[in-house]
C-alpha cells in the first residue's frame, strides 16, 4: 500500500471504531484546532508574509479572524445541531414517531486553492470535524510556506488518523483522487472543479466544489457614492484581488461614473498610498504564471487609475481599466487580480439583462438606494450569494450559507451549512407495537376511505 492509501485505511479503520462519534470527543478537536492557531500565531504570519505578502492586520482580518469566529460559532452550537430533529406525520403514519439523525460521513478530502491558504483549507475542515468525521487536507503547492506550516502543526496537534495534511503538487492530489472517501470538498478553479467531480464520480462520492468566476459589481444611478467606492476599493483589492469573491468588473450606471472613479482613485490612495508598489504590505502576485497573465490585460482599454507593474516584486497597482468591452480579453475569464474593468449602462434593466446572459457567477454586488431595484437584482439574477450596498463582507456571516451555483460551483457551507454538508440527515421512523393500523395490508376497508380522504 502506498503511504496515501495506507492513511486513508488509518482513518477509515479510526473512524470505523467510533472515535470521532460523542460530542466531547469534537468539541476538543475544534478546541485543540483554536489553540493550534493561538498559540503559533507568530508564525502564521510569517507564513502568509512569504507566501503572499499579507500583513499581520490582514492575516488577522480574513484567515485568523475568520477561522476563530467559525470555530467559536461552533463551539456554541455544535451540542444543539447534534440533537436530532423531530418531525411531524400525515394521519397514514399514526402512531408511530419520526426524527433525523445526523450522523458523520466517515473519512473527507479537502482540497484547497493558495489565495486564502490558512483559511480555505481549514474552514472546511472544521465542518467536517464539528460533523464527526476524518480529515485529510490538501493544501496548495503555491503557497508552500503555509502549506508546510500547516502540515508541522496538524502534526504536532493532532492524531493523523483524525486530522492530517497531505502535501504536494496536483499529481498528488490525482493520487488521493485515486483513494475511496466519503465527501470531498473542494475550492479552486472550475477547470479543476470537472476534474475532481469526474474522479469521485468514480467512487460515487459526494462533492462540495467552491469555484471562481466573473463576480459582477454594479452602481446604480442613485447609489451612496462615496460608500459605494469605498466598500468597492476594499472588495476588489484586498489579497490584491485575488479572493474569490471579489468584485470582477464595474458596471456602472453612465451618469454617475466619473463621480465614483474618482471617489475610488481617492480610496486606493487611502489604503495603499500614492506608491503602492512600494508599500510594505501591498499584497503580491502569487507567481510569475499569474503575474504575466495579469500584466497582458493592461494592454487593452485606457488606464485611468494604476497601471505599474513590478516583476521583481509580483506587484501590480491597484487599477482601473476604462473604456472596456465584454470582447476584450479581461472579460472573457476570472480576473483574480487587483485589475478592475469598467463597463457601463443607461437603464439598469438593460445592465441585469447582459449579466443574466452570463455564467451564473459566485457573487454578485448591487449597490443603489431603490428597495424595488435592489429587490428586483437580487431576485432576477442567479449568483451564489452577494450584497445590497456592500461587497465580499457577507461571506463573514456565519449564518449564511456560502456557495456557488452553476460553473461557480455546487453545495455551501460556513457555520450550520458546513456541518450539514459533512453530515448525512438519516431518516428514522419508531413505529408502535401497541397497535397496527390495518390500511395498508391487503383486504383492508379501511385503505379506501382514508386514501380517499387524502386524496380529496
Ligand atoms: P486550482 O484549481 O488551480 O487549484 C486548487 C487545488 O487543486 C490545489 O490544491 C491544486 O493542487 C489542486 N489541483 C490543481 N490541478 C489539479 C488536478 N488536475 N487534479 C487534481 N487537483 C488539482 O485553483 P487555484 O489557482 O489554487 O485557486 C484559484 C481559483 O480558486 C480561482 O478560480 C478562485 O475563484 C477559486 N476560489 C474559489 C473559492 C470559493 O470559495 N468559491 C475560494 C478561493 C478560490
Amino acid at each position: 500500500m502506498t503511504n496515501i492509501a495506507q492513511l486513508v485505511a488509518n482513518q477509515r479503520t479510526f473512524f470505523l471504531n467510533g472515535n470521532t462519534m460523542d460530542y466531547t470527543v469534537r468539541k476538543q478537536q475544534l478546541q485543540k484546532l483554536k489553540s493550534m492557531l493561538k498559540e503559533n500565531e507568530a508564525s502564521i504570519y510569517q507564513a502568509l508574509k512569504t507566501d503572499l505578502n499579507k500583513s499581520k492586520h490582514e492575516t488577522l482580518t480574513t484567515e485568523l479572524g475568520f477561522l476563530f469566529m467559525e470555530i467559536d460559532h461552533m463551539l456554541k452550537q455544535l451540542q444543539n445541531w447534534m440533537e436530532p430533529i423531530k418531525v411531524s406525520a400525515p394521519i397514514t403514519h399514526k402512531g408511530t414517531k419520526n426524527y433525523i439523525i445526523k450522523e458523520p460521513l466517515g473519512v473527507c478530502l479537502v482540497i484547497s486553492p493558495w489565495n486564502y491558504p490558512l483559511q480555505l483549507a481549514l474552514a472546511p475542515a472544521i465542518g467536517a470535524l464539528a460533523a464527526g468525521n476524518c480529515v485529510v487536507i490538501k493544501p496548495s503547492e503555491e503557497a508552500k510556506a503555509t502549506s508546510a506550516l500547516l502540515k508541522k502543526l496538524t502534526e504536532t496537534y493532532f492524531d493523523p488518523s483524525y486530522l492530517t495534511v497531505v502535501e504536494g503538487e496536483k499529481e498528488t492530489a490525482q493520487e488521493l483522487l485515486q483513494q475511496r472517501f466519503d465527501y470531498i470538498f473542494f475550492t479552486g478553479s472550475t477547470a479543476v472543479g470537472r476534474i475532481i467531480m469526474r474522479e469521485a464520480s468514480k467512487h460515487l462520492t459526494p462533492v462540495t466544489l467552491e469555484l471562481g468566476g466573473k463576480s459582477p459589481v454594479i452602481v446604480d444611478k442613485d447609489a451612496n457614492i462615496n460608500l459605494a467606492a469605498k466598500r468597492i476599493v476594499w472588495g476588489k483589492f484586498t489579497n490584491a484581488g485575488q479572493t474569490c469573491v471579489a468584485p470582477d468588473y464595474l458596471y456602472v450606471h453612465e451618469k454617475v461614473k466619473f463621480k465614483l472613479l474618482k471617489a475610488m482613485k481617492k480610496y486606493i490612495r487611502s489604503f495603499y498610498g500614492r506608491n503602492p508598489l512600494s508599500n510594505k504590505d501591498y499584497i503580491r502576485i502569487i507567481n510569475e504564471k499569474h503575474f504575466n497573465r495579469l500584466s497582458n490585460y493592461l494592454v487593452n482599454g485606457s488606464i485611468v487609475h494604476g497601471g505599474l507593474t513590478d516583476p521583481l516584486t509580483l506587484k501590480i497597482e491597484p487599477t482601473i481599466l476604462d473604456k472596456i468591452t465584454w470582447e476584450d480579453p479581461v472579460m472573457q475569464e476570472e480576473i483574480f487580480g487587483p485589475i478592475l474593468p469598467v463597463l457601463t449602462f443607461d437603464e439598469i434593466e438593460e445592465a441585469v439583462s447582459v449579466i443574466r446572459k452570463q455564467e451564473k457567477p459566485l457573487a454578485l454586488y448591487y449597490f443603489g438606494e431603490n428597495g424595488n431595484t435592489q429587490q428586483q437584482v437580487m431576485q432576477y439574477l442567479s449568483f451564489g450569494g452577494g450584497s445590497i450596498n456592500d461587497t465580499v463582507f457577507h461571506l463573514a456571516n456565519p449564518h449564511l450559507p456560502f456557495g456557488g451555483v452553476g460553473e461557480s460551483g455546487m453545495g455551501a457551507y460556513h457555520g450550520k451549512y458546513s456541518f450539514n454538508t459533512f453530515s448525512h440527515k438519516k431518516s428514522i421512523m419508531k413505529q408502535s407495537t401497541k397497535f397496527d393500523v390495518p390500511f395498508r395490508y391487503p383486504g383492508s376497508k379501511l385503505s379506501e376511505t382514508i386514501l380517499k380522504k387524502i386524496m380529496k
